[in-house]
């Protein structure tokens, strides 16, 4: 395959690309090319200020009374107000609070409960195989408590496997490993008409393509505040209930924060209304003021477009860095595992090689072009070990595309990769 694509090409693009005063917003550091961000956003400019103002002044010198006077009390709410928007949800309907992991035990407890009441012959939850483990390890540990099964699946057996016996489909989106996109309308329905309850991880979809919460008439969504959002390291996450769902159960984190009246003290707990009470105990401000800073971008994204604009970006990246690499890396043993369909594609390419992807990570780390390795299954089943490549239109740019496998192709051609220092694991990968 060849490409008449060049580097200029490439910049001329970004000239001409509305959404390229966006990358200002972002601690981006000039030589790096950062293909990471659906695993750790990069750092908006703000969140240092914003951050140290927090620390400074509305702690260091108001202390308690910021509680009140700089509104930290319902700053989960406001910040999934602001975050609503990207995901297809309405004003009141989302909170930023806890981890991705801990809102999922919270979400799909109460999918199961709600479930077995209606049925109680439902005993099963079905999700994908290659779903990210947490997800996986969080229902595990349900079923274990409750006497319930796990019933794990590849996608195109997600319509046979959506029997009478199911309580809840708990899916991810899209896939952390290969980047492939699940219509959730559709998915949604069929599970619907089955009289089963959906559970949606949006980790690698918020902020990173359109998703419509209630278009879809979803049930229980979770997601994350650290990849594309952009909050920082380990940044409270976001969870979403139907309206028509969310005054129906408790969640099983019953705190002092989800009750209707926290600071009357009572002994009995009852919960707040609405999506409230999906909040559990005293929320950290100070990360909750960094995942604020990366909300901002994407309210300044409006303006240019939103998340729509976003999207087409993002697709023309991840087109261009598919071409590219098929015409400039071609004869190395490098495969596609994300979907080439648009309608079936997240914002993110992962390609597969039999030997050495790790090493070929690390070499290009070592250039200052960030992506990740993600590990396949040895060979057992239908999983390779993945190179995988996150692409942000908030801050990457279609030069940073060339640049990228220019330096993948030189690392393929020199052999760079096999040298001993690169084929080192380290802890995170
Ligand atoms: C990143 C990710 C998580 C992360 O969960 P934490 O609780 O933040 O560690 C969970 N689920 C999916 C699908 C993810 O991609």
């Amino acid at each position: 395959m060849t490409t008449s694509i060049t580097l200029q090409d490439c910049q001329a693009r970004d000239a001409a690309d509305p959404l390229a005063p966006l990358r200002a917003h972002f601690a981006l550091p000039a030589d790096t090319i950062y293909l990471d961000g659906n695993s750790l956003g990069v750092a908006p400019r703000a969140a240092a200020e914003r951050v140290a103002q927090v620390v400074k002044q509305e702690w260091g010198n108001d202390l308690i009374r910021s509680w009140n006077s700089a509104s930290w009390f319902d700053l989960p709410q406001r910040l999934g107000d602001q975050l609503a928007p990207l995901i297809g949800a309405g004003p009141g309907e989302v909170v930023c609070t806890d981890s991705t992991s801990i809102n999922l035990y919270k979400v799909l407890s109460a999918a199961l409960n709600m479930a077995r009441e209606d049925s109680p012959a439902r005993r099963r939850i079905v999700s994908e195989r290659s779903n990210f483990p947490t997800d996986l390890y969080i229902a595990e540990g349900l079923c274990r408590e409750r006497g319930l099964e796990l019933v794990l699946i590849e996608p195109e057996e997600i319509p046979a496997a959506l029997t009478a016996d199911v309580a809840v489909l708990m899916l991810t989106h899209v896939n952390y490993r290969t980047g492939a996109m699940h219509d959730m309308a559709a998915v949604t329905a069929a599970a619907h008409a089955a009289g089963i309850l959906t559970v949606w991880d949006l980790a690698h979809s918020a902020g990173a393509v359109p998703v419509d919460l209630n278009g879809a008439g979803a049930d229980f969504s979770i997601g994350c505040g650290y990849k594309y959002l952009n909050g920082g390291p380990g940044a409270p996450a976001f969870v979403w209930v139907h309206p028509r769902h969310a005054d129906r159960f408790w969640q099983p984190l019953s705190g002092w924060w989800g009750h209707a009246a926290p600071f009357q003290f009572t002994p009995d707990y009852q919960p707040a209304p609405g999506i409230t009470r999906y909040l559990c105990g005293t929320q950290p401000i100070i990360s909750l003021s960094a995942l604020q800073c990366g909300l901002d971008v994407f309210t300044a994204a409006q303006a240019l477009g939103g998340m729509q604009a976003l999207r087409q970006k993002s697709l023309a990246l991840t087109d261009l860095f598919i071409e590219l690499v098929e015409a400039r890396c071609a004869g190395h043993g490098l495969g596609l595992a994300t979907p080439r369909e648009h309608a079936q594609r997240g914002s993110q390419v992962c390609l597969t090689r039999d030997i050495g992807a790790y090493a070929i990570v690390q070499a290009l780390i070592a250039r200052n072009v960030i992506g990740d390795f993600r590990k396949g299954d040895g060979g057992a089943g239908r999983h390779k070990d993945i190179l995988r490549f996150g692409f942000t239109p908030l801050y990457v740019g279609f030069a940073d595309v060339w640049n990228a496998v220019e330096h993948l192709r030189q690392v393929l051609d020199t052999a760079e990769w096999q040298r001993p220092e690169f084929n080192q694991q380290h802890a995170v990968t």
